[in-house]
């Protein structure tokens, strides 16, 4: 198994995300869909694209699913609450960057409660992790490496001031991460981490987390 990183490069919006294609021999899984067709084809070449995972459905990470969906015909895995998400520009924030986007797939399958995929022969733990976002997901592959959109990134974790974010969530959501196994994280942007970094990083994020709940408590004038 070996990942492949595409970095989007929209210098304009400051949204470089990373779309990650996995691949397994002759076949490949990609994560999320920011990259553009043309940046991620020359990494598939001819390999055959088995599934799509989708970390959530804020509108970096699925700015080219459409197209995917089209060209590969191949489930794309995300959870039930991406719903609204594909549906709704708010949601999906495509209305603040002035685009006001919905996005109609064909090969949806939402991922409905705990369910384990085997794709391509290897198995894949799905992890609910809301917080950043109602549809967050994490990846869990069986070599140890995590998927983790925006719920964790390389010295931070995820924001939850955007439209159903929630700090509560991704504090619980970070707690269950945190007690799994796992070694190397491919974030929804910037850096890869792992494990070990993140040990010593997301217990200083949860009292910061805390702290500003705390401070917005007592705060009565915001
Ligand atoms: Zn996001």
């Amino acid at each position: 198994m070996e990942v492949k990183t595409v970095r989007t490069n929209w210098a304009d919006r400051e949204l470089n995300q990373n779309t990650h294609i996995i691949i397994i021999g002759n076949k490949c899984i990609i994560v999320d869909a920011g990259a553009s067709l043309e940046d991620i084809m020359p990494i598939i070449g001819n390999r055959e694209v088995e599934a799509i995972l989708i970390t959530h459905a804020h509108y970096d990470h699925i700015w080219h699913i459409e197209s995917y969906d089209t060209t590969f015909s191949c489930p794309i895995y995300m959870h039930e609450k991406a719903d609204i998400f594909l549906k709704n520009p708010e949601y999906n924030l495509s209305k603040y960057f002035g685009a006001n986007k919905t996005f109609n797939l064909n090969n949806v399958h939402y991922i409905k409660g705990k369910e384990n995929l085997n794709i391509a022969g290897v198995n894949i733990q799905p992890i609910y992790t809301p917080g950043h976002s109602e549809d967050s997901m994490c990846y869990l592959f069986e070599d140890g490496t995590l998927f983790s959109g925006d719920t964790i990134f390389a010295r931070a974790v995820g924001r939850t001031d955007l439209i159903t974010g929630n700090p509560n969530r991704l504090i619980a959501s970070l707690g269950l991460l945190m007690k799994l196994d796992f070694n190397e994280i491919y974030t929804g942007h910037l850096r890869s981490t792992n494990k070990q970094e993140q040990e010593k990083n997301v217990s200083v994020w949860i009292r910061y987390i805390k702290a500003n709940l705390l401070k917005k408590h007592f705060d009565y004038n915001k």
